[in-house]
């Protein structure tokens, strides 16, 4: 633990104010180490979210070059990016923002790497477009018991949810146990190919942050065993029950 320079007295004053934070509660967030896997639609709002609260270290895990298609929603990026890194244009961003903030960057997760990668966080946020690495995080995040913080969208909607069945095991849920196999690919919602409102991937990656600071501060009720969906069209948020699948080939292990 380290004492907190004025500057950054100053710079988190708003966060020190509140009774849940304070000082300490900030100590915690420049303490802490999040992987944000996908610097996209939704990775935008989370990392940016994240840099300014000062979280302690930054990982940004993907592949991609921005294009000029990602601009209409992926808002940490600029017009004379395209073509550019996203992660070296992430880290960059991050840089310029808050330069307390430690980036690493990594390639996308894939079965290879993906136990390596987590181990080095406390908590690992995703933002995809795609089932294999949700699968691939949400495996390596049980085995090294770290909490996993999901968010998903598709055209005016989307979906959050924190997973740590580890803490409370055949109770609480993870990733498969809501989604047990890759659906029909003619049944998946993909960006690319239906399309999704901009503004739905801020809301959404707005509340994933949320849900980050949540758990690296011990503050509110976590949404681990419950599923947040939002209908953009109809302007509404609904949270409904997600229990822990008995026969989840992922976490049912740990009940036993
Ligand atoms: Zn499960």
């Amino acid at each position: 633990m380290s004492l907190m320079t004025p500057e950054q007295r100053e710079r988190y004053a708003r966060h020190i104010l509140l009774r849940e934070v304070g000082g300490q509660g900030q100590q915690k967030l420049m303490d802490a180490r999040v992987l944000v896997v996908g610097a996209g639609g939704l990775g935008s709002p989370i990392l940016q979210y994240l840099a300014a609260a000062g979280v302690g270290m930054l990982g940004i895990s993907d592949d991609d070059d921005v294009s000029l298609s990602n601009l209409q929603r992926q808002v940490m990026f600029q017009t004379d990016d395209v073509g550019r890194s996203k992660t070296d244009r992430a880290a960059a961003f991050i840089e310029r923002l808050n330069p307390d903030v430690a980036v690493n960057t990594h390639p996308r997760v894939d079965e290879g790497n993906a136990d390596e990668t987590v181990s080095n966080y406390d908590l690992v946020v995703e933002g995809v477009d795609n089932f294999a690495a949700r699968y691939v995080v949400n495996h390596a995040c049980i085995a090294r018991k770290i909490p996993l913080v999901s968010a998903a969208v598709g055209r005016f909607e989307g979906q959050l949810s924190t997973y740590k069945p580890f803490e409370q095991p055949g109770v609480l849920p993870c990733y498969r146990c809501l989604v047990p196999e890759e659906p029909p690919r003619d049944q998946q919602v993909n960006c690319a190919e239906e399309g999704v409102l901009g503004a739905v991937t801020g809301v959404l990656g707005t509340l994933a942050a949320m849900e980050v600071l949540k758990e690296l501060l011990g503050v509110g009720e976590s949404l681990a065993g419950r599923l947040l969906l939002y209908d953009g069209v109809g302007g509404t948020f609904r949270t409904i029950r997600l229990p822990a699948d008995p026969a989840c080939a992922d976490c049912s292990k740990l009940s036993g």
